[in-house]
């Protein structure tokens, strides 16, 4: 970045440096200097910057909360163990690790399932409203009801990554069962 000088009475265009008009020797003292080039330029490069931030910052908060969906999922998964290991020792009368180890396997199954269906159904439930929507067209703009239906569909698909999740960790549990108790 450099800074220039504009003459006050030939306006010609002068190196910062300068003290007198380089064309017409007028006295360039007390002229303010400008920065070249233009500080417009400088903003768009400042903007750029910030925009590279924020999109830094947002990958961070969203590695956040896939971390917090891991734990969180593993601590749901954990109480769903809790529950079948009781229900299996005090109600079903489990005593060996491959009782334990299947029940676990089809609490796994069961979320999964949960999980699919609850999924096909909140598409289902997406495709009437969009035909509602396409019905009463012109009531919302196009860009909202964009909007709007991102954002559902975004939902659906983390709660059925979610559940999938604990279905996962509950997998890993049967395994864990089989293998080594
Ligand atoms: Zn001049």
């Amino acid at each position: 970045m450099s800074y220039s000088v504009i003459c006050p009475s030939c306006h010609e265009k002068n190196s910062g440096n300068f003290l007198v008009c380089q064309k017409c020797q007028t006295s360039l003292l007390g002229i303010p200097r400008e920065e070249f080039p233009p500080s417009s330029l400088n903003l768009t490069t400042q903007k750029t910057d910030t925009l590279q931030k924020e999109a830094e910052l947002l990958a961070k908060i969203s590695w956040a909360k896939l971390f917090r969906l891991f734990v969180t999922s593993f601590g749901v998964a954990c109480v769903i163990g809790l529950i079948v290991a009781y229900i299996g020792s005090m109600g079903l009368d489990w005593n060996s690790r491959i009782q334990f180890s299947n029940g676990f396997f089809y609490a796994s199954v069961v979320v999964a399932a949960i999980g699919y269906y609850n999924y096909r159904n909140e598409q289902k439930i997406q495709h009437e409203i969009n035909m509602l929507y396409s019905q009463t067209a012109g009531s919302m703009d196009i860009s909202e009801r964009r909007k709007l239906w991102s954002t559902d569909e975004k939902n659906s698909y983390k709660a059925f990554f979610y559940l999938i999740l604990v279905s996962a960790y509950l997998f890993g549990f049967a395994i864990i069962i089989w293998n080594i108790f």
